[in-house]
């Protein structure tokens, strides 16, 4: 049930005050266990305020981020920089510039590793070399000694693997790992996110607006926007039958088209509306090639749909024949 609401100040002579930007309404998401779920849409859709509220970066304007059950917000502060930290770890988009560029890769990987206790001073030199071997940086002592700059991107976003690594996490929320990289080493670092979850059972949260990552190592799959999840499921499903049409109009958007999948010649026109002034009813009313009069007066409520579920009245209304 999270939502998020920015406040951003109105524009122009006459007005004053804030509005809200509806970053996410009432977004339902669970993780489960071991699982690589996808979290895909376009830029906008809310995919990484929703990413940043999971890993409690952002605190949520209503519902509840819980780990097992536990609620992040009845958690001590010291919980959370203790259990919660340690326990849910993060990947982000750029790599350069999420490791300090002051530290060494011995004392960037080193550092959480002695704050949770996965190592002590005299052990953390072996167990930064052996995370770095197990995401395929085989480093000598002197690439222990370098920089985070003296490394390619692709490199970097290892380093970056390894540290939300090295403190043993149940969860890494990666919030578009591989897009900043170059094409030529995006396929080996999904390869790496996908391996290292599988051997270590890890519940990977993967965003991304690229729907070839998603079938290349996603379980589970959630298409998110304007704020809302509007349909969920396993990804051969997705893929071959996706039931909302605004999922439909992604997959037909991709440059790979998908063995098998219908081929329906949807392209999505224009851009998504303002999180500002949102469309009524549903979100997606003023992009979608099967718009009936109920959308646009009443937003559609979740439904349980094959594997997941969809929002979408398609599923709960007939359209009239003409
Ligand atoms: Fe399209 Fe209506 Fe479904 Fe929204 S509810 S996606 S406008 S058919
Ligand atoms: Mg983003």
């Amino acid at each position: 049930g999270i939502t998020k609401h920015y406040r951003v100040p109105r524009r122009g002579a006459w007005a004053f005050g804030h509005q809200p930007v509806h970053a996410a309404d009432d977004a339902d998401l669970t993780l489960r266990r071991g699982e690589t779920l996808a979290l895909v849409g376009e830029s906008g859709s809310g995919k990484s305020t929703l990413a940043r509220i999971a890993l409690g970066l952002t605190r949520p304007t209503r519902g509840e981020v819980a780990l097992g059950g536990v609620p992040l917000a009845s958690m001590s502060r010291r919980q959370v920089r203790r259990d919660f930290r340690s326990a849910v770890q993060a990947v982000f988009q750029d790599p350069a510039g999420s490791l300090n560029p002051r530290k060494t890769l011995l004392e960037i990987l080193r550092g959480p590793m002695l704050l949770h206790g996965k190592a002590n001073r005299s052990t953390a030199t072996a167990a930064v070399t052996a995370i770095l071997e197990q995401v395929g940086l085989s480093p000598g002592t002197s690439f222990l000694h370098r920089y985070p700059h003296e490394l390619s991107g692709g490199q970097q976003q290892r380093v970056a693997i390894a540290r939300a690594l090295s403190t043993e996490p149940r969860v890494v929320v990666a919030d578009e790992p591989v897009s900043a990289l170059d094409v030529s080493v995006r396929a080996q670092i999904l390869e790496l996110l996908r391996d290292l979850q599988r051997q270590r059972g890890i519940a990977l949260l993967l965003i991304t607006h690229d729907l070839a990552v998603v079938r290349a190592i996603a379980h589970r799959v959630a298409v998110m926007y304007l704020g809302r999840i509007v349909e969920t499921g396993d990804p051969d499903e997705i893929f071959t039958a996706a039931r909302h049409p605004y999922t439909r109009a992604l997959i037909d958007a991709t440059p790979h088209p998908v063995p098998g999948a219908r081929p329906l010649a949807r392209r999505l026109t224009g851009e998504p509306p303002s999180a500002i002034h949102l469309p009524s009813g549903c979100r997606f009313s003023t992009r979608c090639p099967d718009v009936m009069d109920v959308c646009r007066a009443v937003e559609p409520l979740p439904l349980a749909a094959g594997s997941g579920h969809v929002s979408c009245h398609l599923h709960t209304h007939q359209p009239v024949a003409s």
